[in-house]
């Protein structure tokens, strides 16, 4: 029997790349951040604007967490990975949590599409792997490690909102991997890694679809090809740079509304 597909998502009206594209041409840098080696930088991109995150100095992945300006929704990996697939390319939005569920960000551009699938099914920028985190790391291996993306985020979340750390924590959630090159062996269909094919120069970029805080890890593991959670792994920095172009270059687009479902559940 061949399989089915859970969510064909044909009914979506797809992203408009060639407004996006003109939009971005006329458009000014606004803003610039930097994610230092096992550490994080949080940012805010209003809806309308774009947000490119580069590699420079060295291979290096990042873990990317996405909310609403005032942090009452979030990125839904899960849903998100549902609707277009474990690994996210050019024209895949990142969705937000229920009730809510509409697109956060689109993605405009990528300068590692050109990997597409490896002889393992290894591809880049995965909604499959949840972040690194202290927690599992202790479960493993003991010890108290403060470098985790989760730990990151959770830093540049007290930073950003002035949240107490415990409150902070749980507003942090599954990311999109940025560069990361990530699947499942085939044999037990545990998730893998492998050094990422990102070099300096490469970047992906993305539309902000609402009104966004985000903030991006640069993880521990680096480029990803050994281990993380450890100071073992070399690390570079990540850029994060927000470009905002003319109102009137966006005519044609609105700001999506949120999910249409009535909330009543049958009651
Ligand atoms: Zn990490």
């Amino acid at each position: 029997m061949a399989p089915v597909i859970c969510y064909p998502t044909d009914s979506l009206p797809p992203a408009p790349l060639e407004l996006y594209a003109r939009a971005r041409k006329g458009a000014q840098k606004t803003g610039e951040w930097v994610a230092q080696p096992r550490d994080a930088a949080a940012f805010r991109v209003p809806a309308g604007s774009f947000f490119r995150i580069t590699c420079v100095e060295g291979p290096q992945v990042g873990d990317l967490n996405l909310w609403s300006a005032d942090m009452s929704e979030r990125f839904y990996s899960g849903k998100t990975r549902a609707l277009h697939g474990t690994h996210l390319g050019v024209g895949n939005r990142m969705w937000s949590s229920f009730p809510s569920l509409r697109p956060m960000a689109t993605m405009v551009a990528d300068t590692l599409a050109w990997y597409g699938a490896d002889e393992f099914g290894g591809r880049v920028h995965d909604v499959i792997g949840t972040r690194c985190d202290p927690h599992t790391h202790h479960l493993l291996s003991g010890g108290q490690y403060h470098h985790c993306c989760h730990s990151n985020l959770t830093r540049a979340v007290v930073a950003e909102t002035g949240l107490p750390v415990d409150q902070a924590a749980t507003l942090v959630h599954d990311v999109l991997n940025v560069f990361m090159c990530t699947g499942f062996t085939r044999d037990t269909g545990q998730y893998f890694m492998k050094a990422s094919p990102v070099r300096p120069g490469d970047y992906v970029e993305f539309f902000a679809e609402i009104d966004l805080v985000g903030a991006l890890s640069a993880c521990p593991g680096g480029d990803c090809g050994s281990e993380h959670s450890s100071d073992t792994a070399p690390c570079h920095p990540l850029l994060i740079e927000r470009f905002t172009p003319d109102a009137a270059a966006l005519s044609g687009w609105s700001s999506p509304a949120r999910n249409g479902y009535d909330g009543t559940h049958g009651l």
